[in-house]
Formats: C-alpha cells, structure tokens, sequence
C-alpha cells in the first residue's frame, strides 16, 4: 500500500493524495450508508493522470472507486472491501467544448450539473435531460454511471438518452472512446457507430470503467415556458392523468406527492426561503409584465393553497411560441379534469424551474429526520397497481413503523412517454452523518433537531427497504442507481447476467475496478 501510495502521490500530485482517517471515512459514506473507510482519496487533474491511477491502482491488485458529488444513497460509491482507492473527480470539472455548428458540448466526468447548466445558459443551448435536482453537487459522471432522470426526462427520457459518446478508462488504463469519436477521424458528434459502446457503459453504475469525458447532444433552449399543478382526492385518479400527460409528450417535467411528502415540503421550505426563490422565478418570468403577473399570482396563492390538498402533480412545459405552450397546458387541464383534477395556483413547478438547482436540504426531512428513498419504474399500465402493494406492504409494517416513528411518502414522476417512477421515501429520526453535515446548507442545518443515534429505527428501514426491493422485483420493476441495493443480478433472466459477467471480465479481469456494483 505505502508503495502504491506514493506512485499515486507521482501521479497526481502529493497535494492530491488524502490518507487522512476522517477525510477517507467521509469519501467512503454515501447519503445512505456507510461500511469500509477507503485507504485514499486521490483527486485526478484530467483523463490521463486518471488513466495511470487507474492502471498503477489495478496492477497493484487493489480496488479503485469514482465518487461524483457523493449524492447517491444505494451504495454506489461505498466500498466493499478495506483498502480500496477512491478516486475523487472532482478537479476533472472543465467544459472541453461547446460547439454550435455541430450541436454537442463534450465535458470532464466531474462536472455538476449546475455548473454545465451555468456554462451553456449564454449560449441560448443546453442539454435535451439537463440535471437532478440534486445538480448543485450531483456530476455528469455520476449521473450517467447511474442514469439518472429530472430536469428534461418528461419529454427526454434519462441522462442516458441524452449521451452522444464518453472516453472511459478501463481496469488496465486504456482510454477508450465510444460512439462517432471512436472512428480515427471523427468527432463526437453521433451516438451510433456499430454496437452501441456508449450504452455499455451508462448506468453500469461505474462497474465497467471510470468515465472520463462526456458528450451530449444540444438543443435550442426554448424561449416559452408554462407551468400547472392539480390536486386530486386519490392516487389511482391522479398516477392515471399523469400517464395520460405523458403519453401525449407535451411536458418536461411531471411529478407528483402523496398527501405526507407534500405537508413535508411546505413545511421545510420556509417564507425566507420562498422570497429568496421568488426572485429567481421573477428573473426567469422574462419580461417586467410577466414577471408582476408570476408574482402577483403567487403573492396571491401565499403558501397556504395546499393545505386541504391530498395528491397533487406539477408540471412544466417549453415550447417555441405562447400558443403553442398554452396549447400543451390546455391537454393538461383538459386530461386533469377528465381524471377529477382540482387546478391549483402553479407556485411549485415555478419555483423549481425557476431555481434548478437550489441547496440539498431534502436529503433530510424537516425536523432534520435521516432520510432515504427507493425507487422503480414501471410501465404505465403497472402503475398503479405497484403503488397499491407498496401501500399494502406498508400497511402490514404500520405498528413498526409507528413504534419507531418512521413516516413514509411518494414521490412519483413519468419519463418520456413510456415510464412512470414510483419513489417510496422514509423518514425517521437518527443522528446525522459527516456527508449531511457538509451538504445541506449551514444556515438550514442550524434550525434542525439533532436527533441521536437510533439503531433500531435504522435497522427496521433498512429492513422494511429489503423487503421493498423485493417487492419491486416482483413487480418487473427497473431501476437507475442500482449501486449494491437492487436485485440486479438475482432479476435478471442468467443469459443476460451471463454477458454481463463476460464483457466484465474483458474490461477488467481482476474485478479491481468497483468491485460489488451490479452484483458483479
Ligand atoms: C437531495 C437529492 C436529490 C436528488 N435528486 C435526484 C433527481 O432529481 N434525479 C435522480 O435521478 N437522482 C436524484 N438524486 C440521486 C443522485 O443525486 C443522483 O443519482 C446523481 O446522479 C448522483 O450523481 P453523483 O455525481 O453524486 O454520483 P455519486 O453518488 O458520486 O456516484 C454514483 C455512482 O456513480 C459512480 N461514479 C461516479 N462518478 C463516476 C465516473 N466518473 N465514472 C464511473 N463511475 C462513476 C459511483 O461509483 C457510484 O456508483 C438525488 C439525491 C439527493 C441527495
């Protein structure tokens, strides 16, 4: 180890290079859990020191993980076994290219989303998916090892869909590029190029290769946006309205809460809070007059429009022209009402466009409760149906669940035209990890209850969680971060398993490189 250590510390820089005992616990810990501590942290500059840690971390037979902005909660990241290196990419931040005539932005692994977003917003371009909401830390990186969906999925699909090619370091260092650029004289601009490499390695969940570079296609960002929300008296009529939005494509961004994770939120974005978000949406109105008619109609709706609200939906849509935008809205009202929907002031899908990619405070309940969600995308016609075993489950797990104070919601959301996400949440009170401490904001953390330690809440979510997942098995259900925390390998019919195992094995034969992801 102390001979790799320092051929690491050649590499990258000894300033790079973190053996610190607390620092190494804090980059092994994600939002969720925690298990081994990592032997280092080392930090790359760019895609060739990345390459030789790769390479010197493998042939020394030790195992080498990539942690993006350490947002995820399924054990992605977390080591599965002592002393593994932990590569932090963080520093490999830059935009490579933005290029207009050819209509792509290539970019380091370690990028946020929050700064991509930042660094197109001139440029009247973006991204077709453009972020999580947890963009703020979250990285292109991480996001694309894991797939992720938010910010563009109602009509664009995952941050996979949006993937044009990347440059990935395999186990023995090799920098190898997938889609147009793998051709020797092109550039990235074309996913398709014989089988698709670029697929292989999105939502692999880092198993495969460290990515390095990412290249996504552009758009014009479109100059119209309009927003609506509905509440509804049950989940059946409303999952039901939103499968129907989806499939007539006419919004970005769809999601929804049940009865509990809306009072959440209410609760734990406080008046402050709006006023120094109102501003964003005024800025983001687009012109005095509509910015006066954005404000006044949430001056006007105050907070206390979702209080007799049980299940409500949210949603965005962009378009060329105001009538084509109203047109979109006007399918949405007309599926909403046809499903029993109650039009309600649309403060919150303006408040979330209007500031994408805000501080992390949700990654803990309101009270400061630890928080984790668990999640599955299933086709529209199975919707409902999951949302009911899940309800069903819970129920049977209510005196548990009480006894420990442990509180459960829904968030639920559609991707593109063909996918509805169903999103259980759990919240109970226990004490706070180093990862929440340094990633919800200071002022925010200091309003919050610092609850001790309670294993035996824990454990009973983390019990309830399993038996969630295997419900969510049982139901066909699909999932983005599968980390160490989905039935993958056990869901998965054995051919299939079969050629995963082998293309491992081609990329890396000694399962160095994140060892336990995927059930590999
Ligand atoms: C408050 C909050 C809100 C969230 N909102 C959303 C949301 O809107 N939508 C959504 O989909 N998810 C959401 N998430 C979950 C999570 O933030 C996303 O999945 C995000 O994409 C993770 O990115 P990251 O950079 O933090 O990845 P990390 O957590 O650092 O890593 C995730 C996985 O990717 C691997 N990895 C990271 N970088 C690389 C790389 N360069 N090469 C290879 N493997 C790599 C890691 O080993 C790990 O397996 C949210 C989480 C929180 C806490």
């Amino acid at each position: 180890m102390q001979a790799l250590l320092d051929k690491l510390r050649s590499v990258a820089g000894a300033a790079n290079v973190t053996t610190d005992a607390l620092e190494c616990e804090y980059f092994a810990q994600d939002v969720y859990s925690r298990s081994h501590s990592a032997a280092a942290v080392v930090a790359p500059g760019d895609k060739n020191e990345l390459a030789a840690i790769v390479r010197t971390t493998t042939e020394s037979g030790v195992a080498v993980i990539a942690r993006g902005g350490g947002m995820s909660y399924t054990g992605g990241y977390v080591p599965s076994e002592e002393n593994a290196i932990l590569i932090d990419t963080l520093r490999m931040n830059r935009v490579v290219e933005i290029n207009r005539e050819d209509m792509y932005v290539t970019v380091e692994a370690g990028i946020t989303w929050s700064a991509l977003y930042e660094a197109l917003k001139e440029t009247g371009l973006r991204t077709p998916y453009w972020g999580t909401l947890s963009g703020l830390y979250a990285t292109v990186g991480g996001s694309l090892s894991q797939n992720s969906i938010f910010f563009g999925s109602g009509r664009f699909g995952t941050a996979a869909d949006s993937v044009i090619g990347m440059e990935v370091v395999t186990a023995d260092g090799t920098i190898l590029n997938t889609g147009s650029a793998s051709q020797i004289n092109a550039s990235p601009f074309f996913r398709h190029f014989g089988p698709d490499l670029t697929g292989l390695f999105t939502a692999d969940c880092g198993a495969l290769g460290i990515k390095a570079t990412a290249s996504f296609r552009l758009i014009p960002e479109l100059p119209v946006q309009a927003f609506g929300s509905f509440a509804f008296e049950d989940h059946p009529s409303m999952m039901q309205a939103m499968s129907d939005i989806a499939r007539q494509d006419v919004v970005t961004e769809c999601f929804g809460f049940d009865p509990y994770l809306q009072q959440q939120r209410m609760k734990r974005d406080r008046l402050a809070n709006d006023i120094k978000k109102l501003g964003g949406v005024l800025k983001a109105a687009g012109g005095l007059g509509k910015a006066i008619k954005a404000g006044a109609k949430m001056a006007v709706a105050g907070r206390g429009f979702m209080d007799d609200v049980k299940w409500s939906f949210h949603v965005m849509t962009e378009a060329h022209t105001e009538a084509s935008a109203s047109a979109n809205l006007q399918k949405v009202r007309d599926i909403s009402e046809k499903h029993g929907g109650r039009e309600l002031a649309d403060s919150i899908p303006r408040l979330v466009r209007a500031n994408p990619f805000g501080p992390v405070n949700n990654m803990l309940g309101p009270a400061g409760e630890r928080w984790v969600p668990v999640h599955a995308l299933v086709p529209h016609s199975r919707a409902v149906e999951t949302l009911d075993r899940v309800e069903a489950l819970f129920g049977e797990c209510s005196q548990e669940l009480e006894e420990h104070d442990i509180h459960t919601g829904y968030l639920l959301a559609t991707v593109s035209t063909h996918c509805f996400v169903i999103e259980p949440v759990f919240f109970w009170p226990d004490e706070l990890m180093e990862i929440h401490r340094r990633s919800v904001e200071p002022a925010h953390l200091k309003h919050l209850t610092e609850f001790p330690a309670n294993l035996v809440a824990r454990e009973t979510v983390a019990s309830i969680r399993e038996r969630l997942v295997d419900l969510l098995k049982d139901q066909g259900g699909v999932h983005l971060q599968l980390g160490k925390s989905y039935r993958y390998r056990e869901g998965l019919r054995p051919e299939t398993f079969a050629l995963v195992q082998s293309i491992k094995k081609i990329v890396d034969p000694g399962n160095r490189i994140n060892p336990g992801n995927l059930g590999l």
